[in-house]
């Protein structure tokens, strides 16, 4: 089902997940993957970029529950907002028991009704509905044949008359044979090629037929060109839901699907194969858990707290806050240490003043602060806690400057030295670092 869509989907949010560490410039870059591989399926330019810009916001201002990797946190927001772009709810037919249910079909010729007609009436005869089939194209040679063989190759009784011209009257004629049924599902011709005669030649049916529901087919191959189509039906009708078909093929289905959702009107199923049983009813959720490979059930998981210990892998401020609280409690700062920073002339009064100085922004920090330095990106955060320290914005920056620096130093021991985090900032805060380890460093220095 729209494979190339779902490949890149998965991709990306295969990247996500394994991501150990996602700042700002990190998830800009997710974004940009993301809103791109909406616009390979034809999901509109502007809507995809909203869509990337939403996400942003999300990550940045929300405040992520405590014990949950960020990375969980942006799949889990990724789910959702992929969500509520493909229609976010899913609807049922509206049969009503104890009567003769009328369903229309209409669409584009070529897009499906006939086949999904066919897929219908089985779907609904498993339910154990009582089904009847009306061909009512009159317009399109073999319809009448290409319906009858569909409904005898499920056992629904059919009705259809090649010599009529008239749909209403075909129709009329049916409904009357089929009075004792629970559902009756009408196949028409689709005979405009553009938008206004599809529906001119809808209202035209509705009004002799007085079907209880209309199902607008779409074909997905069409993309985001779906919106027109769908927008023009809703307005025209009440009783109007939708189907997309041929998901299992183009991977502009997305974009019809997301553009059909947009204009409110409801999409019920969704065609996913030519063979009678790929008929699907549509629910958002089930529909995008497939597309990016992460069942609900692992969804779910991913926004419960996790235990602490799966996210030591990861250098934070938390972990900074106490490298300084050890600094100060050891009173200073070795040599070797302040020559790797490169801290050689001041003084180890002023160092202290300065840690302090540190620590006080460090503790005016939230917990999902100083888990997920990302938040810190936030302008309105940066001056709160400037304000609760007593210190500046700049001081502020500066501090978060100097975490992605011992970020690095940490990650490249860790990686060089096969070390835990916890002995590589071990290691760090000791200043017991060989010449290797040191010269990683240095050269680690030129391009922080
Ligand atoms: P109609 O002109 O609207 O009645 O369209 P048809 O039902 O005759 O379908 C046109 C073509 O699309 C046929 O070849 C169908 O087999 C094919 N088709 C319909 N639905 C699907 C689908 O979900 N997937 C695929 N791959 N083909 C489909
Ligand atoms: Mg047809």
């Amino acid at each position: 089902m729209l494979d190339s869509f779902r490949n890149s989907l998965q991709k990306l949010l295969a990247k996500v997940r394994g991501a150990t560490f996602i700042d700002e410039k990190v998830l800009d870059e997710i974004i940009r993957d993301f809103v791109k591989t909406l616009i390979d399926a034809d999901v509109n330019v502007e809507l995809a970029m909203r869509i990337g810009e939403k996400v942003k916001e999300r990550v940045l201002n929300t405040k992520v529950p405590e014990g949950i990797p960020l990375n969980n946190f942006v799949l889990r927001i990724l789910y959702e907002e992929l969500v509520e772009l493909m229609g976010k709810k899913s609807y049922s037919l509206n049969i009503k028991p104890g009567k003769l249910n009328k369903i229309v079909f209409v669409g584009l010729q070529g897009s499906g009704k006939t086949t999904t007609v066919a897929k219908l009436a089985y779907y609904l005869k498993k339910k154990g509905y009582k089904i009847g089939i009306i061909c009512a194209d009159t317009y399109r040679l073999g319809a009448y044949d290409q319906l009858k063989q569909l409904a005898e190759q499920i056992n629904v009784p059919f009705f259809g008359d090649p010599n009529e011209k008239n749909p209403i009257k075909i129709i009329k004629k049916g409904l009357d044979q089929f009075k004792k049924m629970d559902i009756v599902l009408i196949d028409t011709a689709g005979r405009h090629k553009e938008e206004k005669g599809l529906i001119n030649e809808m209202k035209e049916i509705v009004k002799n037929v007085k079907p209880d529901e209309v199902i607008l087919v779409i074909d997905g191959i069409i993309g985001q060109r779906a919106y027109d189509q769908a927008k023009a039906f809703a307005e025209a009708t009440k009783i109007g839901s939708i189907i997309v078909t041929k998901l299992d093929g183009s991977a502009r289905g997305g974009g019809a699907l997301a553009a059909a959702a947009a204009t409110g009107a409801p999409i019920k199923f969704i065609g996913v194969g030519e063979k009678i049983e790929d008929l699907e009813q549509y629910v958002p959720q089930r529909f995008v858990s497939r597309l990016i490979g992460v069942s609900i059930e692992d969804l779910e998981e991913l926004i419960k707290a996790v235990p602490k210990s799966m996210i030591k892998g990861k250098f934070t401020l938390r972990d900074i806050m106490e490298y300084y609280e050890s600094m100060l409690s050891q009173g200073g700062i070795t040599k070797k240490l302040k020559e790797i920073f490169s801290l050689g002339s001041i003084s180890d009064k002023q160092l202290q003043i300065g840690i302090k100085r540190q620590l006080a922004i460090l503790k005016s920090m939230t917990p999902e602060e100083l888990d997920n330095p990302v938040l810190l990106k936030n302008r309105s955060r940066v001056l709160r806690i400037a304000r609760g320290s007593g210190t500046s914005v700049t001081d502020v920056r500066r501090l978060i400057n100097q975490f992605e620096m011992m970020r690095k130093y940490v990650r490249t021991l860790m990686r060089t030295r096969n070390l835990t985090k916890e002995a590589a900032v071990a290691k760090l805060l000791k200043g017991d670092l060989n010449i290797d380890e040191l010269k990683d460093i240095k050269k680690l220095k030129k391009w922080v």
